[in-house]
């Protein structure tokens, strides 16, 4: 088991990191410090802030590294439990999976006390913090593959915290918040969160491998809006969010794909209303200049939810994502 060099149940800030040791050509005998920082005062909500499970999305780490800068213990009801680089490894050598194992940790839960690196990460948040939470807000953007609209995540289960998600989505300040029917990845963090029976909501805010100010504001704006209304803080230096969320859903699971390799040359814009048989954008061959492009047209009506940043296709790589208006009171 992973060993954590602060104790969880202590008073006070407390600032450490979990003993990861691994061994190969450049760590051995090494320990990799995996962040970690408590601040309890007193009773109240306990609550686990999560970011950088993907070592390229940066703006939950900032806007956690702001809070924790600005924001003083004796204004805290409660626990925060903050791990603002989950995939530390990940982090330090910016991908989305681990350079250790070449794992995706929102992937591996509940993870492995004595397996590989990113699997005793997941052990760790499954087995000694997600059981003293009540809450937990985990961060996300596009990475470097992928930009989104800014939005909220929930997986959308008929059952007991259904509730308290759309209540903390409704608050967080984003216009859109996307909902996955009956539960998403297996294996992801929000997975292990709906076995431990705590709400649990997550973010994909902008993306690129990059942070834009935007992404930070709304991932620092949103964070301060779900501690006050989970019971930790009574005052927030941000305007409370009023005008609630529309929530999406994918049209198709799937997403556009590429159909022949070569390079995208997209007509759309993330956020964009688009309609069926509409034009896309083009695939121009790199091989073979002479060769027409392949048009690429929308197979269903929505709007523009996520799209890829990459330009060059392989057949099969993904285009975008389109996502229609629902009814959230079909889950309550
Ligand atoms: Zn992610």
């Amino acid at each position: 088991m992973l060993q954590c060099s602060i104790d969880l149940d202590k008073g006070g800030t407390q600032t450490g990191y979990l003993k990861l040791i691994h061994s190969d050509d450049r760590y051995s005998c090494s320990t990799i410090p995996v962040p970690i920082i408590s601040m309890k005062n007193g009773d109240g909500p306990v609550i686990f802030l999560s970011a950088g499970v993907h070592g390229d999305e940066y703006a939950g780490i900032a806007a956690i590294r702001h809070f924790l800068f600005h924001q003083k213990l004796e204004t805290i009801k409660g626990q925060l439990i903050f791990m603002p680089m989950t995939n530390y490894p990940a982090f330090c050598a910016v991908s989305r999976v681990s350079p250790l194992d070449n794992l995706n940790l929102n992937r591996i839960f509940p993870g492995n006390p004595v397996g590989s690196p990113t699997e005793q990460i997941a052990s760790f948040i499954d087995t000694q913090i997600l059981p003293r939470v009540d809450f937990v807000l985990d961060f996300h953007t596009g990475a470097s593959k992928s930009d989104w609209i800014p939005c909220t995540f929930i997986y959308g289960i008929k059952n007991n915290l259904m509730q308290e998600k759309v209540d903390a989505v409704s608050c967080f300040g984003t216009d859109y918040s996307m909902v996955i029917p009956g539960g998403g990845s297996a294996g992801s963090l929000l997975s292990a969160c709906e076995k431990h029976n705590v709400p649990s909501i997550s973010t994909e805010i902008r993306g690129g491998a990059t942070l834009v100010s935007e992404a930070f504001h709304i991932a620092l704006a949103g964070l301060y809006r779900v501690l006050k209304l989970r019971g930790v803080l009574e005052e927030i230096p941000i305007r409370s969010h009023d005008s609630g969320t529309s929530f999406l859903q994918f049209q198709k699971i799937e997403s556009l794909m590429a159909p022949i390799d070569g390079m995208l040359v997209p007509e759309y814009t993330l956020g964009e209303k688009v309609n069926e048989g509409q034009l896309a954008g083009r695939i121009y061959p790199i091989d073979d200049l002479t060769r027409s492009p392949v048009d690429i047209r929308y197979d269903c009506e929505g709007l523009i939810s996520m799209c890829s940043t990459s330009t060059l296709k392989k057949r099969g790589d993904y285009i975008c994502n389109v996502a229609n208006e629902i009814d959230i009171s079909e889950y309550l």
